[in-house]
């Protein structure tokens, strides 16, 4: 892969210290970050190059003059594959919401999770995220070819309701692990985009036995485990009635608690929930956007970071939110707090990293993805600065959480490849290919 040299832009690093640059230079050679630094004129040499420069043959140099440079956002939790039915279900709370999308979702084929898929991972790299947690019902493997596809970073894996409050649900876990598994194998996910998990679909919709199988599955395979947890007062009450305690403490004494578990939501937890996240060690995925839509509430984020607990930012799936937009769910997240519970602790610096560093954290990729700085994947969004007065370190996050629009974006870097320049995927080349995803040609 050639070098690539971006030059003059305004860097947010995200990195340990927060560094801002005000004029930065980022080399990228094999897909990596290899230098993050000042660059006061401009014109510096790229390092290491001969003297006098390095040809424009062995290098694609890019002016960000007037752009904003952050790392590519980091969606943690979302279901793409439900991205065709975006305003279906819109004015329910979550347990009539899910109990009306079952019987939407109960049977899919392999093409509309592929064409459902495609549309999710599109609007996911225009709108400057370059890494999805995706969480499936079915064909993690399909999902994972689309994103290889399309030159995105896909964390994905099943987390299958095996009841709907009490209906059994046909499903097939050792089929799903199968097809998991199968995800690691297909072209394109090789340069490192794709990695896998295993889960559950939550404490309310599946057996006890099958909440520990599935933990099990996620060790054995040497992979995270994700499950929706304490999502709303719905669940809260039902698991009290059905166990006598909270969803988090039925969690934790069914041993799915521990460093490699991610739980999503994560809306009522008492004092007690909250030391246990903290002693297990467990992560959080918040999205404010699809609790606030579903009427579950608003998470205590604030107290929840406090206790040293790590949470990344998600937008959930486009029935509940619906967009997949994370500058909207940045800006939501610090919003609501506000509006809601009168605190005003998180502010906009927080809100970037939980989309950035926190939400890789989340993940388990902070070594890969999630800040600007040497040795990291170059996973970048450069966005064009276009409001009156002088760029500062203030004024860039500012922009960046409370203002910034798609539109606004002039490119998006995956590794090092520009995916999105100006509105456009950039690997859409093969029109008769994608004409076929997108359902406008028979697939073969
Ligand atoms: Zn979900």
């Amino acid at each position: 892969m050639r070098r690539l040299v971006i030059d003059n832009g305004a860097v947010l690093t995200c990195d340990g210290e927060d560094r801002y640059l005000a004029r930065g230079r980022i080399v990228v050679r094999g897909g990596r970050i290899a230098q993050v630094m000042d660059s006061p004129d401009g014109r510096a040499d790229v390092p290491g190059a001969p003297p006098g420069g390095v040809a424009d043959e062995d290098c694609d140099r890019v002016d960000a003059g007037g752009c904003i440079i952050i790392p590519g956002l980091v969606n943690c939790h979302t279901h793409l594959w439900l991205s065709l039915l975006r305003g279906a279900l819109d004015d329910l709370t979550l347990f009539p919401w899910l109990r009306r999308l079952g019987p939407l979702t109960n049977e899919l084929s392999d093409a509309e999770v592929l064409r459902a898929t495609y549309f999710g991972i599109a609007e996911s790299l225009l709108s400057g995220t370059t890494c999805l947690c995706e969480c499936c019902r079915y064909a993690p493997d399909v999902s994972a070819q689309v994103a290889a596809a399309l030159g995105c970073r896909l964390v994905v894996g099943g987390m299958p309701p095996t009841e709907l409050f009490g209906a059994p649900l046909p499903h097939d876990y050792g089929h799903l692990v199968a097809r998991t598994r199968r995800a690691l194998d297909i072209p394109g996910g090789d340069r490192g985009l794709i990695s896998v998990w295993m889960g559950a679909h939550s404490v309310y919709n599946c057996s006890a036995d099958f909440l520990q199988d599935a933990k099990r599955a996620a060790d054995m395979h040497d992979c995270d485990f994700y499950i929706h947890l304490a999502e709303c007062r719905d669940e809260v009450d039902v698991i009290r009635e059905r166990y006598g305690r909270t969803p988090v403490q039925y969690a934790a004494d069914l041993g799915l608690l521990d460093r490699r578990t991610v739980a999503v939501h994560c809306v009522w937890l008492t004092d007690d929930d909250i030391r246990l996240f903290r002693r297990t060690g467990a992560r959080m995925a918040h999205c404010p956007v699809s609790n606030a839509k579903l009427g579950s509430g608003v998470a205590p984020v604030t107290r929840y970071r406090a206790a040293g607990i790590t949470v990344g930012l998600g937008t959930d799936s486009m029935v509940s939110n619906n967009t997949l937009s994370m500058f909207q769910e940045m800006r939501f997240a610090v919003l609501i707090q506000r509006a809601v519970r009168q605190d005003v602790a998180l502010t906009a610096s927080d809100a970037l990293r939980m989309a950035t560093i926190e939400a890789a954290r989340t993940l388990g990729l902070e070594r890969e993805i999630g800040s600007i700085e040497s040795g990291k994947q170059a996973d970048l969004v450069l966005l064009r600065s276009t409001r009156p007065g002088p760029v500062t370190k203030e004024r860039a996050l500012s922009d960046v959480v409370y203002a910034a629009q798609r539109d606004e974006i002039e490119a998006v870097y995956v590794a090092g490849e520009r995916v999105v320049s100006r509105g456009r995927l950039t690997r859409l080349a093969d029109t008769e290919r994608w004409e076929r995803i997108r359902g406008e040609r028979p697939l073969e």
